[in-house]
């Protein structure tokens, strides 16, 4: 493994203990190099390795949706991870200092993490660092080369961040290690009761799971099994929302479920090249990187103050213009505007857990146009997307947000009113690229027959 995938938070020789994996981004036993390096101090210090998975007590907008779908994947990866010879420790409560409590109980000799430039996230690391003293390892599992390394700096575009990862993929895109069994924990433990911890779990519940979906590693593994044979030779179409064509992978991915690098792995082993492929992989390599580069470098990468300045200032001279209409955020939430395309979207978001790539862009700006200012703009979208959108509480969502109303790796275009020089998306430009009609019954047809959505007029 790559050494420079880990950053080292703080120094010092392993300790004689047990070496703990604190998974708290990348739910997978396999493809993930948090856990190949705990276990490889371990094998370096003959000590057995424990993976520890701690509930918070909450956790953004995430709803019963979103726990349901990460329990029910994670029955899967503990149960590989038990079975592989690790230990799998379940924690409840404050996840930097539970984490170190359970290190001072069974005295571990290093602790290892994921790496995740969200707010939240930093606390807990800070948490941890603040209640103990042995030594600690991040490691950067969800982009293939690490956010640290890809560059030191807020990239501008993705025009100026392709280039550095493109020239340092041949040393990160490597295949990840097989590993000799590690060494056994002196106590055995019983299996995680995930099913009673949903139910334990403080988290609203009008928002239930979906059955669309599969959550998992191995489900993850056959969605893209799935995607490559059938819908990636047709993803030049993927800005068609009438088309399924694009990977359905966002929230196996969010959920770190599956690994990107195991993704581009495969589509090398199957030597699969063309345009289509080309696109799909800088969706998935390009922009989500840029997006954990955005947020690792833009501490308010939700709110307005992350704007670049341009942005901000154009939006500032817009702030008094009429708006066409304003819509309250329980009118925006039930789906009640005067836009068909609009609640369209957001019914298939409430309803499957995912609303379309292409109307999420348009789905955000819309929001811009039709709230008082930008920062109620942003507070209504961040919420609605983290509540909603099974693949929410990203930095992917942050960014795409901040892309759409303020400018984030984009460019200043016409002056026109409310967004200034904002990039502009109008229905009417919609219906020029695919059939908005037919996508607007789909999900009126489906609303109706739905008798837990909100009925509109
Ligand atoms: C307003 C807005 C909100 C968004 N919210 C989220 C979110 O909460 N979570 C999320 O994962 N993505 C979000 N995106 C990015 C993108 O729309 C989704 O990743 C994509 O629709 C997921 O569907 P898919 O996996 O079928 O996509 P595919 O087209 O198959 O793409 C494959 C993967 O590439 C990555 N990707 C694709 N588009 C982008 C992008 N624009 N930026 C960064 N990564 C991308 C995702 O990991 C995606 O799973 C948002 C975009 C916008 C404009």
């Amino acid at each position: 493994m790559n050494p420079r995938r880990c950053r080292i938070l703080r120094d010092g020789p392993s300790g004689s203990g047990p070496i703990l994996y604190w998974m708290h981004r990348e739910f997978r036993a396999s493809d993930n190099w948090g856990l190949t390096h705990a276990r490889l101090l371990g094998l370096k210090s003959h000590q057995p390795v424990g993976v520890v998975f701690c509930l918070a007590e909450s956790y953004l907008d995430a709803t019963v949706r979103h726990f349901d779908f990460l329990f029910r994947g994670l029955e899967g990866t503990s149960r590989s991870i038990q079975n592989s010879g690790l230990r799998f420790f379940v924690l409840h409560g404050s996840p930097g200092l539970e984490v170190a409590r359970l290190a001072r109980q069974c005295g571990a000799g290093a602790i290892v993490m994921d790496f995740d430039p969200l707010r939240i996230k930093r606390k807990w690391v800070e948490d941890l660092l603040l209640s103990c003293q042995i030594p600690v390892h991040e490691v950067d599992s969800r982009n293939i080369v690490p956010c640290w390394i890809t560059s030191e700096r807020r990239e501008f575009a993705a025009r100026t961040i392709r280039p550095k990862i493109r020239r340092l993929l041949p040393e990160f895109l490597e295949e990840f290690p097989r590993l000799p069994a590690p060494r056994p924990w002196a106590e055995s433990s019983t299996p995680p009761d995930f099913s009673r911890l949903l139910t334990s779990v403080k988290a609203d519940t009008t928002v239930g799971p979906v059955a669309w979906i599969t959550p998992g590693e191995s489900a993850g593994q056959a969605v893209l099994k799935n995607f490559l044979s059938t819908r990636l030779p047709h993803y030049l179409l993927r800005n068609d929302p009438n088309q399924d064509v694009c990977s359905h992978l966002s929230a196996h991915l969010h959920f770190g479920m599956v690994s990107a690098q195991r993704i581009l792995l495969e589509l090398q082993e199957q030597s699969m090249q063309g345009e289509q492929v080309d696109s799909f992989v800088e969706e998935l390599l390009v922009r989500r990187e840029l997006a954990d580069n955005f947020c690792a470098y833009t501490p308010d990468y939700d709110a307005e103050s992350g704007f670049p300045v341009w942005a901000r200032e154009t939006l500032h001279a817009h702030r008094h213009d009429p708006r066409p209409v304003l819509h309250s955020s329980e009118e925006l939430e039930h789906a009640r505007t005067l836009d068909p395309l609009w609640n369209a979207a957001q019914t298939q978001m409430v309803r499957t857990g995912k609303m379309h790539g292409y109307l999420r862009m348009y789905w955000a700006k819309k929001i811009l146009e039709w709230t008082p200012d930008v920062h109620e703009a942003l507070r209504i979208a961040i919420r609605l997307n983290d509540r909603y959108s099974l693949d929410g509480r990203d930095s992917n969502g942050y960014t795409g947000i901040a892309w759409s109303m303020g400018g984030v790796h984009d460019r200043g275009w016409t002056e026109r009113p409310v967004f200034g020089k904002i990039r502009y998306m109008n229905l009417q430009g919609a219906r020029r690229k695919f059939d908005v009609d037919r996508f607007v019954r789909t999900w009126s047809a489906c609303r109706k027959s739905d008798p837990t959505l909100p009925q509109d007029a």
